[in-house]
C-alpha cells in the first residue's frame, strides 16, 4: 500500500490549522511578557546611567564600577528571559503532543491513548538553542552583546564630554527598538480548503492522554487571559505625548522589542512545535513525514529540494551523494535557523471513506 500524508483528511487539516493558531498566541504572549521584561531592565540601565553620570564624566575609571553593577542587571535579567522560554518550550510541547495525537486519531478514526513521558519533557526543554548552544548561554551572549553597546556609549559620551541629558539619549540610543507585533504566520498554514464548522456534530475526545491537568490548566489560561503590562519603558527619561503607553503604537497596537533575544525565541518555538509533531506522530507509530515547504522567492536551495519528498526519500537522496554541496542533514523540519517548512505525516492506515465529523477544535479545546 502507498502511503498517504495525513493532510488528505479533511479533519485533520482543519484541527491543526486552529491548533496552529493557538500555539500562535502562545508565542505571541511570550514575546509580549519578554518585552515587558526588556522595559522593566532597560530602564534600569538608564536609572543606573544617569545616577553615574557625574562620576563618569569627571572619574573615568568609575566605568568598572558601572560596569560591576550592569552585570548584575544582565544576570537577572538572563534568567528571567530563560524562565520564559522554558514556560513556552513547556507550553508548546505538551500542547503540540496532546492536539497532535487528537489530529491523528481524527484522520485515522480510531480510538487512541498515549503518555507524555517525564522524559520526553526534559528532552524538549534540554535542546539546545536554535542558533547554537546552550540556551542559557546564548541567552547571556545577545545579553552581553548589548552590555557591550551600552558601554561604549557611555565611553563616547565621556570622551565628547555630553552634557547629562545628551548623555542619557546616547545610552538610550544604544538600546534595541520596539516595532508594531508582526501578523505574520509563524507556522505555515496547511493547504487549506474552506472552513468546516458543522456545530450539529457533538464536541468528542478520540484521543485519551495521561499528562498533568496543572500543566493543561495552565496552557488554556496563558491562551485566553489578556496579556497585562507591568512596566514603563525607559522613554520615562524624556517628554512624551500625553496618553503615551510603552508597550502599544499611538494607534493601539501592540509592540515588542524586535531584536536578537526576540528572534532566537521565535526560532526555539518553531522548533519546539516541530519536535512535538515528531515525537507525537512516532509514538503513533509514524515514522515517515512528507517535507512542505514554502515556496518563494526567499526558499533556499535545501529546503526547495526536500520539498514534497518523504523522509525516506530525503534520506536516499542524502546518502547517494546527489547533495554533497548541502551541509543540512535534516530529515525532517527545521532543516536549519529561518527555515519555515513543515510536514506531514504519512501512514497506509488513513480510512478511504469520509470520517466522522467530532465538532471543531474550539469545542474540543473547551471540553
Ligand atoms: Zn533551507
Ligand atoms: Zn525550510
Amino acid at each position: 500500500m502507498t502511503k498517504k500524508p495525513l493532510t488528505n483528511s479533511l479533519e485533520y487539516r482543519n484541527f491543526i490549522r486552529d491548533r496552529d493558531r493557538v500555539l500562535e498566541v502562545l508565542l505571541r504572549k511570550s514575546q509580549l511578557k519578554v518585552s515587558d521584561i526588556t522595559r522593566k531592565y532597560l530602564t534600569s540601565i538608564l536609572n543606573l546611567m544617569a545616577s553615574n553620570y557625574e562620576k563618569l564624566i569627571h572619574i573615568p575609571q568609575s566605568n568598572k564600577h558601572v560596569s560591576f553593577y550592569l552585570d548584575h542587571i544582565f544576570d537577572q535579567w538572563a534568567a528571567e528571559v530563560y524562565r520564559e522560554y522554558m514556560l513556552l518550550r513547556k507550553r508548546t510541547y505538551i500542547f503540540t503532543i496532546i492536539t497532535d495525537n487528537e489530529a491523528i486519531a481524527r484522520a485515522l478514526d480510531k480510538e487512541h491513548k498515549y503518555t507524555i513521558e517525564n522524559s520526553d519533557l526534559v528532552k524538549a526543554l534540554s535542546r539546545s538553542s536554535g542558533s547554537g548552544g546552550q540556551l542559557h548561554k546564548r541567552i547571556l551572549l545577545s545579553l552581553t552583546r548589548l552590555k557591550h553597546k551600552v558601554m561604549d556609549a557611555a565611553s563616547l559620551g565621556v570622551v565628547l564630554d555630553d552634557s547629562r541629558e545628551e548623555f542619557i539619549q546616547r545610552v538610550y540610543d544604544s538600546f534595541p527598538r520596539q516595532k508594531k507585533i508582526s501578523n505574520r504566520r509563524i507556522l505555515k498554514p496547511q493547504v487549506i480548503q474552506s472552513r468546516e464548522s458543522d456545530k450539529r456534530h457533538i464536541a468528542q475526545r478520540l484521543s485519551v492522554g495521561f499528562y498533568d491537568e496543572r500543566d493543561w490548566q495552565d496552557i488554556v489560561d496563558e491562551y485566553k487571559n489578556d496579556f497585562i503590562t507591568e512596566f514603563n519603558g525607559p522613554e520615562v527619561y524624556f517628554p512624551v505625548e500625553p496618553g503615551y503607553q510603552a508597550h502599544k503604537t499611538a494607534a493601539g497596537d501592540e509592540v515588542i522589542y524586535a531584536w536578537e533575544v526576540e528572534r532566537d525565541m521565535t526560532e526555539d518555538f518553531v522548533s519546539a512545535v516541530r519536535e512535538g509533531m515528531v515525537d507525537s506522530a512516532n509514538k503513533n507509530g509514524i515514522k515517515e513525514f512528507m517535507w512542505i515547504a514554502i515556496v518563494d522567492d526567499k526558499t533556499d536551495d535545501c529546503c526547495l529540494w526536500r520539498d514534497g519528498l518523504t523522509t525516506s526519500e530525503i534520506e536516499k537522496q542524502l546518502n547517494s551523494g546527489k547533495h554533497k554541496d548541502d551541509e543540512c542533514r535534516a530529515v525532517t523540519p527545521k532543516a536549519h535557523w529561518g527555515c519555515r517548512c513543515s510536514m506531514a505525516p504519512m501512514t497506509d492506515d488513513l480510512p478511504e471513506y469520509e470520517t466522522k465529523k467530532l465538532g471543531d477544535f474550539d469545542s474540543w479545546m473547551n471540553q
